[in-house]
């Protein structure tokens, strides 16, 4: 499913193998490299972020997924769980500060901390030139995009100093570097992105946090229907 291109800091962390997603293994793990580690992703119910949760299960760590629909977040855990996977979730749209909040007692309650943040969830809610994006638009994504994983890191952040290390990896796109026409904003949100990983790796070297970024093409998900079909989600979806 991954056909990712890595954007890393090099150089300024050290080598460490616990949040890199291995992609040719299928093999379920509770004992694996990640036994113990406690790792929250956003926008888990689908996609890439889905993924993503169930190989950081696969390889041993408890995972709390979440998303904006409790209907999704149930059919994800009851399928990794099916896997016989330590996985739990609940509802967190990443631009509300409330839900952010239940995000931060769920992980606390079950889990006590956290050492792996990955922030996946993002909208896309414009198929137009950029001029053409009025000024809600440009509000939605930049909050939901850019300001969310800021502020849900910033509120994590003491329960992942506690644990004496931490990983966060920020999904940004292709569309950073190769930006699609008629996305405009969307492509300048994940550009931001970079300049977020870039600040962030700076500010949490010293206490032991590595702040890294993913940077996939084009894959196979609902979300990228726009792209390769040119087709706009319905507005109430990204209006959330
Ligand atoms: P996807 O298949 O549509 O899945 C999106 C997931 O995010 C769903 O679980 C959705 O569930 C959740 N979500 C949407 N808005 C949310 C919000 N405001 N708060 C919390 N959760 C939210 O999308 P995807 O293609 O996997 O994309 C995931 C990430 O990869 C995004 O950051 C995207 O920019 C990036 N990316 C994707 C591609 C690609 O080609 N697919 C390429 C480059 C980068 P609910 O509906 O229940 O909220």
């Amino acid at each position: 499913m991954f056909q990712a291109v890595a954007y890393v800091s090099r150089g300024l962390f050290r080598s460490y193998a616990g949040l890199s997603v291995r992609m040719n293994s299928t093999g379920i793990d509770q004992k694996g490299v990640l036994a113990n580690r406690v790792a929250v992703v956003t926008g888990a119910t689908d996609g890439i972020g889905f993924a993503i949760a169930r190989r950081l299960a696969r390889d041993g760590a408890h995972v709390v997924v979440s998303s904006r629909k409790q209907h999704n977040v149930d059919r994800a855990v009851a399928a990794l769980q099916g896997e016989g996977l330590s996985v739990t979730g609940t509802v967190c749209h990443v631009g509300k500060a409330e839900d952010r909040e239940r995000l931060v007692a769920t992980v606390l309650e079950h889990y006590g901390g956290l050492d792996f943040l990955v922030c996946n969830a993002a909208v896309n809610p414009l198929v137009r030139s950029t001029l053409q994006a009025s000024e809600e638009v440009w509000d939605k994504i930049l909050d939901v995009n850019v300001k969310s994983p800021a502020l849900l890191l910033s509120q994590l952040l003491p329960h992942m100093e506690n644990r004496g290390m931490g990983a966060v990896i920020l999904v940004s796109s292709i569309a950073a570097y190769i930006p699609h026409v008629e996305l405009g904003p969307y492509n300048v949100s994940k550009t931001a992105l970079l300049g977020l990983t870039r600040t962030l790796s700076l500010e949490l070297a010293p206490k032991g946090i590595r702040v890294n970024c993913l940077v996939p093409g084009i894959i196979k998900t609902n979300f990228s229907k726009v792209v390769r079909t040119g087709v706009c989600p319905p507005f109430p979806s990204w209006a959330q």
